[in-house]
Parts: structure tokens; sequence; C-alpha cells
């Protein structure tokens, strides 16, 4: 295969301020990466836009260190191996790694992983078998102890996390899983293809009337993909003892005035459990996860959807679309 000697990536080119614009980002061309001893240069397949990134871009307080401006952003990828100078990597190997948002990528071998395109389709590992499908298990098993017979609430229940969590609640015996979410398309989306017991778009109302309507006797668990008005309304639907796992807080991502629950008295009374988690802190769960959550796809009783983008110049696009909501499943780039 002959590599071309140039290749394109997306920097940063200022920092956003609410939400991104397209100016806040540069396509560059660059010369094809050099690749030392123990790397590998990947050509990547696809690439994945991720809510966290918009942390990233800001100087806020995050769980990961900013972007810097005129570099090339990161995030996880799929490749191919077109050269390799590390042991135990073979040009054709199928890797995921965490240098997206580029064509050509210069990867340490310690940080890729083998990945089979034969036993799923590439996209899958940054979907619903990978990061955000990971999250969703661990968020929900392992941070909210959810156990068989649960009234279940998640939001962003149509994306990447939201569409496994609310699935994995339903096979693993909840009473009942109430989804979230910003269209009438993806309200039925949840309830006709997912198997939401209950579904309700959060634009038509107060999200706390809504939920109330959808759970009436109270959830046990919530699974907070958003914060803000969704996390108060589940705190006041919440039942004594219930479990609330801290995922993510979309809501307040591109505001300078975020908006918090008004109602965290309630939790004392309640005796609720609020936990906040990072997937990274739950590997010990990852081979169930594979076989678990693997073996449900392949007997179709877990589903779901991507929403792919094509090229790295509407990469910036499919970032900025996922944030509206433009997705349902997990929002990839094809390269
Ligand atoms: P999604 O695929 O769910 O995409 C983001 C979605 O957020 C959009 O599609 C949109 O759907 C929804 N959204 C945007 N703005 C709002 C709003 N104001 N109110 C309600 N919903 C909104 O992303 P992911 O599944 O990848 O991530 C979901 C959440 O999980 C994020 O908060 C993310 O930060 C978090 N996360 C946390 C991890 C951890 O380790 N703790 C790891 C991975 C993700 P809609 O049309 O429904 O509005």
């Amino acid at each position: 295969m002959t590599l071309p000697s140039t290749a394109r990536e997306v920097h940063l080119a200022s920092r956003p301020e609410g939400f991104p614009t397209p100016e806040n980002f540069d396509l560059v061309e660059v010369p094809l990466p050099e690749i030392a001893e123990g790397r590998l240069l990947v050509r990547n397949l696809v690439m994945s836009v991720d809510p966290y990134m918009r942390g990233r871009m800001g100087l806020g307080k995050s769980y990961v260190a900013p972007y810097g401006i005129g570099e090339a952003l990161t995030g996880g990828a799929v490749g191919e191996v077109v050269a390799s100078e590390a042991p135990g990597f073979e040009v054709g190997d199928t890797v995921l790694h965490g240098l997206g948002w580029r064509e050509y990528s210069a990867v340490d071998a310690a940080e890729a992983t083998k990945v089979d395109p034969r036993t799923a389709p590439v996209g899958a590992y940054l979907g619903v078998l990978g990061m955000p499908g990971m999250t969703a298990y661990a968020g929900l098993l392992d941070v909210a102890s959810f156990k068989e017979g649960d009234v279940v609430f998640v939001s962003g229940a149509a994306g990447a996390v939201g569409q496994v969590a609310g699935q994995v609640a339903r096979l693993r015996g909840a009473a009942r899983v109430i989804g979230s979410a910003g269209s009438d398309a993806k309200v039925k989306y949840l309830v006709d293809e997912l198997g939401f017991d209950a579904a309700f778009n959060y634009k038509d109302g107060p999200v706390g009337e809504l939920l109330h309507r959808a759970a009436p006797d109270g959830i046990d668990v919530y699974f907070d993909n958003v914060g803000g008005e969704h996390l108060e309304a589940a705190i006041d639907s919440a039942t004594t003892f219930g479990r609330i796992a801290l995922c993510g807080s979309i809501a307040n991502y591109n505001t300078s005035t975020p908006t918090g629950p008004r109602n965290l008295g309630l939790a004392v009374g309640k005796r609720l459990t609020l936990r906040g988690f990072l997937v990274k802190d739950h590997e010990h769960l990852r081979e169930q996860f594979v076989r678990e959550v693997g073996g449900w796809i392949a007997s179709d009783e877990l589903r779901y959807q991507e929403t792919v983008t094509e090229g790295i110049d509407r990469a910036p696009a499919a970032f900025i679309g996922m944030l509206r909501g433009e997705n349902v499943g997990k929002a990839l780039v094809t390269l």
C-alpha cells in the first residue's frame, strides 16, 4: 500500500463559549507522522465524538486536561495498522486507540488495543461494546447497585450510554424502565425498538411532571446523563433508599450559568445515595460486560443505533450536532 505524504487532522482553533461553532475548529494538513520504535502508524477508519470532549475544550473544572489551542484534538478511534515498529502488532491489524480527530495517527503500542472486525463492526468498539456501553453497564450495576425489581429512570436515554443503560436494566429484570429524550422520534425509538416501558420528550413540559406521570409510584434508580432539571425531578420522584448514578450533566456543558437540583435536602429524609463515577474505575467489570452485552447483541435482545457522519472535514459538525441532540445512539465519524 502506498501511503500519502500528508494527512488531515482537526485542531482546536479557539475555546468555545456556550455551544461550540465551526470557527472553534481548524482542519489542518500535516506531513504523515513518522513512527519511532514502539509505535504504530494507524490509518483511522472511524472516530468518536463524545460529550466529555466539550469539557476539554474549555478551561473550567473537568476530570480531564484541557486540549491545547492550535493542537490536534484527541479521542477514541479505530483504525488499521499500516506500519509497525512494535512487536506483537502487524500491518493489517485493527486497533482501538485514543488519537482520533486525524486521518493517520502515530500510536504508542502500549496505548493500542487489538480488536477483531469480524466479531463486531469497528464502530461498535467505540459505542455499544466500547467506552459508552461499559459506562452504562458499570453505572447501572456497580454505581447504582441495580437489583431485579427496581424501577429505573434513564435520561439521555436515546444516546450512546442511555440506550445501553435502559436495556441492561430491562434485561436484568427491572420492574419498569422509563427513559427521557429530546424528540418524539427518540421517544418512539425507546418504546418501540428498545423495549422501554415508558418514555417522554423532556421538551414537552416540566421534567418533574413528565416523570411523575411516567412513574407515579416513584423510581428506585436514576441513571443521570443530564443533570440540572432532570436530576431535580429524579430526586423528587426517588423512593426511600433510592440510588442515583451521576454519569454526566450535559444540560450544563454549554452554559456559563449551570443549574443544579434545588431539592437536595430531600436526599436526607429519603436516605438517597447519589454517586458520581468515571468508567475507567470499573475495569474489573470489562470481561463480564463484553460477555453479557455481547451475548445480548448476538441474540438480538439488545439493540442499538449509531449516527454516522462521513469525512474528517465534517467531524466538528458531527460533534456540535451530538451536543444539540442530532444523534440517535452513538455519534461516530467515518474517515
Ligand atoms: P449521547 O450519545 O447521549 O449524546 C448526547 C445527548 O445529550 C444528545 O443526543 C442529546 O439528546 C442530549 N442532550 C443534549 N443537551 C441536553 C439537554 N440540555 N438536556 C437533556 N439532554 C441533552 O452522549 P453519550 O451517551 O456519549 O454521553 C451521555 C452522558 O454520559 C454525557 O453526560 C457524558 O458526559 C456522560 N459520560 C460519562 C462517562 C463517565 O465515565 N462518567 C463516560 C461516558 C459518558 P436529546 O435529543 O435527548 O436531548
